[in-house]
């Protein structure tokens, strides 16, 4: 923890602040940088009016994201700063487990930030990482930002990307390349979301520990049984349900007056009542 910080076991918000802790702590290695802590910041917001869970919703995003993973030829994970500080063992394992390839690829890029990414998945076993310095030698058509620069045998070869934690101008770009774009976001609004293939809308510290027991258990599935998964997957529908959702959890906030911190009990009785009821609906 940063300058000892300690947080007490019984604190009502204690994994949320040791989340906050890891990024800090990133920020001061040099592998988060300063816009990534207001971006996450963005992000928590959203996590507060999902209720800091996987939906179901978002699980079945996750399930699908992970059967796309496994039927694409040339999968690869696009790793940030914040994504480095949060998740980099759940990284390198998702990777190894569905036979993905790792790039850094930065929005304030520096050699040196992408350096010290790359050493921090390396030191978690991972042997090849892209995208660092000028072996990110291709570039994104259509993208001004120093995004646009990927690697020949990642990102710009890739026929899925799974990115996390990002602003919407490079998954735009990425789909119209043709690409399938796997995207964890816990903002349904926003153009990543909106313009991903399959739009995960989750934090990342839930989404891959859960996509690493998916692939467990469907890596050894036959490619017939991944793609009715994929194609039972509609992601305009899932991100409808996350967002009616959030109206009626937010309502119900409204109407009922459950703002009490004593009130967690019926607000989780109240939450499956409207998870059953969207998924009933539809
Ligand atoms: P867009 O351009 O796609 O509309 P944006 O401008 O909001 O997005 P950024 O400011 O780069 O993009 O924010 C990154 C996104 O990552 C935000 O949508 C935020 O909700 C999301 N986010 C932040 N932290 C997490 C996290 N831990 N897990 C998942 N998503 C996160």
């Amino acid at each position: 923890m940063t300058n000892n910080f300690h947080i007490p076991e019984n604190h009502p918000r204690a994994e949320s602040l040791r989340i906050r802790e890891k990024l800090i702590e990133g920020f001061e290695r040099g592998l988060v940088a300063l816009a990534g802590l207001i971006a996450h910041g963005r992000g928590e917001c959203f996590d507060y009016i999902l209720g800091e869970k996987t939906l179901p919703f978002a699980f079945e995003a996750e399930k699908a994201a992970v059967a796309m993973m496994l039927l694409s030829k040339n999968p690869v994970i696009s790793v940030n700063g914040n994504v480095a500080a949060l998740c980099a063992d759940e990284i390198v394992k998702f990777a190894k487990t569905v036979d993905a390839k790792v790039e850094v690829n930065l929005f304030y890029r520096s050699l040196k930030r992408e350096a010290k990414i790359a050493e921090i998945l390396k030191n978690k076993g991972l042997e090849v990482i892209l995208g660092v310095g000028c072996e990110a030698s291709s570039e994104i058509p259509n993208l001004s930002s120093l995004r646009r620069k990927v690697s020949p045998k990642g990102i710009f070869l890739a026929d899925t990307v799974l990115l996390a934690i990002e602003d919407g101008d490079r998954t735009e770009a990425l789909r119209k390349m043709g690409k399938n774009v796997i995207a964890i976001d816990l903002n349904p609004f926003s153009r990543t979301a909106l313009w991903a293939s399959i739009t995960i809308v989750d934090n990342v510290v839930r989404a891959l520990p859960n996509m690493i027991k998916i692939a467990e258990n469907l890596r050894f599935e036959d490619r017939f049984k991944l793609k009715s998964i994929l194609t039972s997957y509609n992601n305009c529908e899932n991100l409808c349900k996350i967002v009616d959702f959030m109206c009626r959890r937010l309502k119900i906030f409204a109407e009922k007056g459950l703002l009490k911190p004593n009130m967690t009990s019926k607000i989780e009785v109240l939450e499956k009542r409207i998870i059953s009821e969207i998924i009933g609906e539809r």
